[in-house]
């Protein structure tokens, strides 16, 4: 996925998550890294805690990050 910080924040994303190719994920705060920075450019560094590979698969955190979505589900049930 070819998109920067500053895009996915424009999409009102407020999350990524790291995958390993042994399974091994972890959520983090986007706020750390620039709005330039895409998130394909960070997949090489990440080197897993639980199988110690490095490259990572790099995703917006779609289900927890979208706000529009949290406020449809909160409306729903009110
Ligand atoms: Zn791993």
């Amino acid at each position: 996925m070819k998109i920067t910080f500053g895009e996915m924040r424009e999409m009102g994303l407020r999350g990524v998550l790291v995958y390993c190719h042994c399974g091994h994920h972890v959520a983090l705060d986007p706020d750390r890294w620039p709005d330039n920075v895409r998130l394909s450019d960070l997949e090489p560094r990440f080197i897993c805690q639980g199988c110690g590979s490095r490259g990572a698969d790099v995703r917006p955190d779609f289900e927890r990050g979208n706000p529009r979505l949290a406020i449809r589900g909160y409306r729903s049930t009110t």
